[in-house]
């Protein structure tokens, strides 16, 4: 059986995470745009030259390129059973370019507002190694990292900022949702819950 999964969902959901296991589970490859934009730059390709080019001038790269990228990226051989995209599209425009295949299944892990903030908001970041740790396990602005370097929350982690994010989700990406719903491929799954329950239900989400 070919899977072909889109995972959607707003920032705090899991959803990379999410990604990663099921790639395992269901042995196809997982990818997010970021990561693609990366690869192909690494690989010189054409597209990659051209990606390289506009991120060392300091623009955003297109929702056209990154539509060329994925689209190359998807005549791979290792796709050949499914693949996994990890937050692509995400908005209307974007979906609107994704004309060179055609998904099977997108699974939305929904995360009440509250809940992302809660597990973004306590969010620290090593200053030095960049590793995160949580404050809900009990380490604080300042406390020192392993590495001898000391922990502080990133200007992308207060909650003024995630709040934006999140803005942008309910404002552009929920309603590109109703496409999925009306070609039959849209799966809720509820993101509260620990990794391997919701994990669970993307897998019986899955069975459709
Ligand atoms: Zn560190």
């Amino acid at each position: 059986m070919t899977h072909k999964i889109l995972l959607v969902g707003p920032q705090g959901s899991g959803k990379g995470t999410q990604a990663q296991i099921l790639s395992e589970k269901l042995n196809v490859p997982a990818f997010a745009m970021g990561q693609l934009l990366r690869d192909e730059v690494a690989a010189g390709t054409e597209v990659g030259m051209k990606v390289k080019w506009i991120l060392e001038s300091g623009h955003l790269v297109s929702d056209l390129v990154a539509a060329e990228v994925l689209q190359a990226r998807l005549k791979r051989p290792d796709v050949a059973n499914g693949y996994i995209l990890d937050g692509y599209p995400r908005n209307l425009e974007q979906y609107g370019m994704f004309t060179f295949d055609e998904p099977t299944h997108a699974i939305v892990i929904e995360v009440p507002r509250e809940e992302s903030l809660k597990r973004l908001g306590g969010r620290l970041t090593c200053e030095r190694c960049g590793k995160v740790y949580a404050m809900s396990s009990g380490s604080s602005i300042g406390d020192p990292c392993a590495c001898g370097g000391s922990l502080l929350q990133r200007s992308d982690d207060v909650p003024e900022a995630i709040n934006r994010r999140l803005d942008i989700y309910d404002h552009d990406t929920i309603p590109m949702l109703a496409k999925f719903e009306d070609r039959g491929i849209l799966r809720r799954v509820n993101g509260v819950g620990t990794v391997k329950e919701v994990q669970d239900r993307i897998l019986a989400g899955l069975e459709m």
